[in-house]
């Protein structure tokens, strides 16, 4: 074993060229900040998502374009599990492998416990949390058998501490931080590391519905909800942006990062210190 740094050992992303990254919801907002990170560092991509046929083939053939990078789209339905076992056939019949695997795709309700649509629950779990138990058993065989891989589970916040109105979210994404800790667990010794970010608000469509959502429930200004009931938890006052969500991602996937597995890393501007 190795006991001196070598040039080599520094190398940030360039490990990462030619794997293949796998990141669902991942036609916009972070997820797509995720994608757009992982072919500027080299990897061919698997993007997912929902949306029209024409949009999301101007978004796949526009990052293949802007990266040289051979990128897949998969339309599967992440609160379907037969849905999601063939975009994890595809996927490895077109790469031959999968190598990272970015669990990411999730959506938000917001109603008090007593009123909180039964169906929204149901859905929530599917798809922020179910689905990442479906990929992640589907793939891991492919990382096993290469001895390498990187599963990163974008948690949030909602998954350490919680707020009010947010039952599912909220439970899906704690579910999801001990979903990470026992895929690290089962995993470590193939050399397979599976960590979660957990962002603070990053400006996104998401987010910029629920500013809307608040703004008309309370009556506020826009800016008033962001820095009084969006940003109140976080003391920076500044959401986050997707680039920085990439970058930590690119980071986790490196070989600075073979150390880090079972870890929940928020991202959310001092939320979480208090
Ligand atoms: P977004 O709405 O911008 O993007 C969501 C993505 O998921 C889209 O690509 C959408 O097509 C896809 N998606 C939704 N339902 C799907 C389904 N059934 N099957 C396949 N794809 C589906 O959201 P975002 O803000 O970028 O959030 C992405 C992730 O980050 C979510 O898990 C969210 O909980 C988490 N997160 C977001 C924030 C934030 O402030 N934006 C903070 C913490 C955590």
């Amino acid at each position: 074993m190795r006991m001196t740094p070598t040039e080599s050992a520094y190398a940030p992303a360039g490990s990462l060229h030619g794997k293949v990254a796998l990141i669902t919801g991942s036609t916009s907002g972070i997820g797509l900040g995720i994608a757009h990170a992982f072919a500027q560092a080299g990897t061919r991509l698997v993007l997912n998502g929902l949306g029209p046929a024409d949009e999301m083939e101007r978004l796949r053939a526009g990052i293949e374009e802007q990266y040289g990078a051979q990128v897949l789209y998969s339309a599967a339905d992440m609160s379907s599990p037969s849905s999601i076992e063939q975009m994890i056939g595809m996927t490895r019949e077109t790469f031959g492998r999968i190598d990272i695997l970015v669990n990411n795709a999730g959506i938000q309700h917001v109603a008090p416990l007593e009123s909180f649509p039964v169906e929204k629950w149901d859905l929530i779990l599917a798809i922020n949390l179910s689905s990442a138990f479906h990929t992640t058993r589907l793939a891991l065989k492919s990382m096993r058998e290469n001895g390498w891989g990187r599963i990163i589970n974008v948690a949030s916040a909602h998954g350490l501490v919680a707020s009010p109105f947010k039952s599912a979210y909220v439970a899906a994404k704690h579910a999801i931080v001990g979903l990470t800790k026992v895929t690290a667990l089962e995993a470590a010794e193939d050399g397979v590391t599976c960590n979660a970010i957990c962002p603070g608000y990053v400006y996104t469509p998401l987010v910029e519905a629920q500013i809307e959502g608040q703004a008309a429930a309370h009556n506020l200004p826009r800016e008033r909800v962001v820095r009084e009931v969006l940003l109140a938890q976080q003391p920076n006052k500044r959401f986050a942006t997707v680039e920085q969500m990439g970058a930590i991602a690119v980071f986790l996937a490196g070989e600075g990062a073979a150390s880090i597995t079972g870890a929940a890393l928020p991202a959310d501007g001092g939320w979480t210190a208090h």
